[in-house]
């Protein structure tokens, strides 16, 4: 089963992502994750990102499509993946359907993890106290919240019409938004 969970940054999709991996046996590809570590090996691909992502501007779509492509060939994803983070507009979108369909593959559920935007900031601000990830600033969280809701949350769109989209309220303990998210995939 291949799985993609969709939110605004600070809902919570990351650590969602790891349940749903553990419990559906499905590998967790996360594209921020890929990101960060090319950044921190400091690899080409690293470097080239290390300018977007530091504005919280999103990384140019050839650059992920090609992470994205790359890794859905690999055998560990013969048996389910789930996407985090990917695909974050309407062309990776596209992208992610022509490559499925050449591996012959499909995707089975998105998940949308609904949160408000006060909540998103405040919860990202005690994220940055925490973890110090360098994006995690007020004004680079701003300014990925603007880019969520003009790039990606059109992608909600994309998806109902091939009714694949799930809503799933992310405000609640871990344990409630998982429960809410198993019931969602079914
Ligand atoms: P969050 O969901 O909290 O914003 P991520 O870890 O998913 O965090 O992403 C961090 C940054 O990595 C993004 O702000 C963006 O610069 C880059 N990034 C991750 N995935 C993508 C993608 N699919 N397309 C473009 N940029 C991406």
């Amino acid at each position: 089963m291949n799985l993609i969970i969709f939110g605004p940054p600070g809902a919570g999709k990351g650590t969602q992502a790891l349940k749903i991996s553990d419990k559906y046996g499905v590998v967790h590809i996360s594209t921020g994750d890929i990101l960060r570590s090319a950044l921190k090996n400091g690899t080409e691909l690293g470097l080239k990102a290390k300018e977007y992502m530091d504005k919280g501007e999103l990384v140019p779509d050839d650059l992920v499509i090609g992470i994205i492509k790359d890794r859905i060939k690999e055998q560990d994803c013969r048996n389910g993946f789930l996407l985090d983070g990917f695909p974050r507009t309407l062309p990776q979108a596209d992208a992610l359907d022509s490559m499925l369909s050449a591996e012959g593959m499909e995707i089975a559920s998105v998940v949308s993890v609904e949160v408000e935007d006060s909540e998103i900031v405040s919860r990202i601000l005690k994220r940055q106290q925490e973890e110090g990830r360098s994006d995690d600033t007020e004004q680079v969280v701003q300014n990925r919240l603007q880019v969520y809701r003009n790039q990606t949350e059109p992608l909600r769109g994309y998806y109902e019409d091939k009714g694949k989209l799930s809503e799933v309220d992310g405000i609640g303990s871990v344990e409630e938004v998982f429960s809410r998210i198993v019931e969602a995939i079914g």
